[in-house]
C-alpha cells in the first residue's frame, strides 16, 4: 500500500490522479450520502463533467447506486448516489476464548454476527473460520463479498506475513492471511485490534485529530497510534506496545515473560485479581465484575476503582512518547465510564508536560463493535484511501510534481 507522507515529494502521474479523485468522491459519498452530483462537485471542487465520469465508473463497479430522488423549487430533479448497501465486508474478531464472524455493509452496519469458540491452534483456527466464512458466503448469494478484515490480540507484520506477537492468545508465529485467502478466494487484511479500532475512531466516529491514541483494555492492553495523520506499525508492526512495558520490576509475571508490565496491573484480568484478593471469593467473569458493580457491589467497585487507578498510572508514558490531541478507551470497562472516566482523566491532566491535556474519551461503540468496525475500515482503505477529504489533485498540472509540504494536512488513515 502507498503511504502518503509529510515529508515525501512526489510527481503524481495521472494514473494517480485519477485514484486520488476517485477516492475523494467515494469518500464524500461515504460521509454525506444520499447526495447529488451537482453537490459532490461542490464539496470536491472537481469539474461536474469530472464527477459524472467518476460516479458512473463507481455505478458500474457496484459501490454506488442511485438512491431517492430530491426534491427542487424548479428546475430538473437531482438523483441522489449512495453507497451500495449490498456490498459487504467479513469482520472476524479473534480472542483467546471467542471469536466473532461478522457481515457488515460498507457503512459499517451489522448483517450478521455469529460467535465461535477460539480453537487452540492456529491451523485449526483457520480450518474452522474458513469453514464458516465459506457458509455465510454460500448463504448470501444476494451480497458482494469485499474481503475479510481480520482483528488479531497481537501484532502483526505484514512485510513477513505473520502474526508476531500474541501473548494473550498463547499460539506460535503463524500466517493468517495467505492460508485464508487461498481458503477463500477474497483478499485478507490483518490488524492488531488497537489499531483497528483508531481506524474505526477515524472513519466511523470521524474524529479529525491528528494525533490520536486508541487505548484497548482486555486481557491485555494495547495502543493504537495515529501519529501525525499516519497509522503507526514501525519495525515489525511492534510499534504501541506499552503494556509490555514494566512499572515494577517485581510485579506478577506477565504473558510476554516480563514482571509487572502495565497490563498485568491495568487488563480486565487484573481487576478480576484485585476482585478477588479483596473478596476471597471465586471469581467471576469480568462481564459478571461490571454487572456486581452495577449493582452497587462494595468489594467490585474497589477492584474497578484500582483497574482505573492503574490505567491512570500507564497515563505519563503515553503522553510523553506520542503526545496525543485525543485519547479513545476501548473495552468492556467503558461501560462504567462515569465511575472510572474521571480517574483516568486526572491521571492524563497530572501527566501533560507541556500545553492542554488530550481529550479523553470513551470510543464512540462497544469494544466489540469497535474492533469489527476497524475490520471495515482496514478494507475500505484500499479502495477509499484516507478516510479524511483531501484536495482533490487536477489531471493537468500532474506533470509538475506535487509537493507534499511539511504542516499540510495529509493523512493517510
Ligand atoms: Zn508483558
Amino acid at each position: 500500500m502507498r503511504r502518503a507522507s509529510v515529508h515525501s515529494e512526489q510527481g503524481a502521474t495521472s494514473e494517480t490522479a485519477r485514484g486520488i479523485n476517485r477516492a475523494i468522491v467515494l469518500n464524500l459519498i461515504r460521509k454525506r450520502q444520499p447526495i447529488s452530483r451537482a453537490d459532490l462537485a461542490r464539496a470536491s471542487g472537481l469539474q461536474p463533467s469530472t464527477v459524472s465520469l467518476i460516479a458512473e465508473q463507481l455505478i458500474r463497479e457496484k459501490w454506488v447506486v442511485y438512491g431517492s430522488v430530491g426534491r427542487l423549487p424548479r428546475g430538473r430533479r437531482p438523483t441522489f448516489l449512495q453507497l451500495n448497501e449490498r456490498r459487504v465486508i467479513l469482520a472476524l474478531d479473534l480472542r483467546p476464548a471467542t471469536s466473532t464472524v461478522a457481515v457488515t455493509d460498507v457503512n459499517g452496519n451489522f448483517l450478521e454476527r455469529q460467535s465461535i469458540q477460539t480453537p487452540d491452534n492456529p491451523d485449526t483456527a483457520i480450518k474452522i473460520f474458513s469453514e464458516r466464512i465459506l457458509r455465510i458466503i454460500a448463504d448470501h448469494p444476494e451480497l458482494l463479498f469485499e474481503g475479510i478484515g481480520v482483528v488479531i490480540p497481537g501484532r502483526y507484520d505484514d512485510k513477513r506475513d505473520r502474526v508476531v506477537f500474541a501473548p494473550n492468545l498463547k499460539w506460535p508465529e503463524f500466517d493468517l492471511r495467505a492460508p485464508l485467502e487461498k481458503a477463500t478466494g477474497l483478499p485478507v487484511k490483518v490488524e492488531n485490534a488497537a489499531n483497528a479500532c483508531v481506524l474505526a475512531e477515524v472513519w466511523f466516529a470521524q474524529s479529525t485529530a491528528r494525533n490520536l491514541l486508541a487505548i484497548t483494555v482486555s486481557e491485555g492492553v494495547g495502543v493504537g497510534i495515529v501519529a501525525d495523520g499516519h497509522l503507526v506499525h514501525a519495525a515489525n508492526g511492534m510499534a504501541g506496545e506499552f503494556g509490555h512495558i514494566p512499572l515494577d520490576a517485581s510485579g506478577p509475571t506477565c504473558g510476554c515473560g516480563a514482571r509487572g508490565c502495565w497490563e498485568v496491573y491495568a487488563s480486565n484480568w487484573a481487576a478480576l485479581r484485585f476482585y478477588g484478593a479483596a473478596s476471597r471469593s471465586g471469581r467471576p467473569s469480568f462481564h459478571d465484575l461490571l454487572a456486581l458493580a452495577e449493582g452497587g457491589d462494595q468489594n467490585s467497585l474497589r477492584a474497578l476503582d484500582h483497574m482505573a487507578q492503574e490505567i491512570g498510572r500507564g497515563m505519563r508514558m503515553v503522553i510523553a512518547a506520542l503526545s496525543p490531541e485525543e485519547i479513545v478507551f476501548v473495552g468492556e470497562f467503558t461501560r462504567l465510564w462515569n465511575r472510572m472516566g474521571p480517574i483516568i482523566e486526572r491521571a492524563v491532566k497530572q501527566s501533560v508536560l507541556v500545553g492542554n491535556p488530550p481529550l479523553v474519551r470513551p470510543a464512540a461503540a462497544e469494544a466489540s463493535v469497535a474492533r469489527l468496525r476497524g475490520t471495515v475500515a482496514m478494507v475500505l482503505k484500499e479502495r477509499f484511501g484516507s478516510a479524511v477529504e483531501r484536495r482533490p489533485r487536477i489531471a493537468k498540472l500532474v506533470r509538475k510534481p506535487i509537493v507534499l509540504r511539511r504542516g499540510a494536512e495529509v493523512m493517510s488513515v
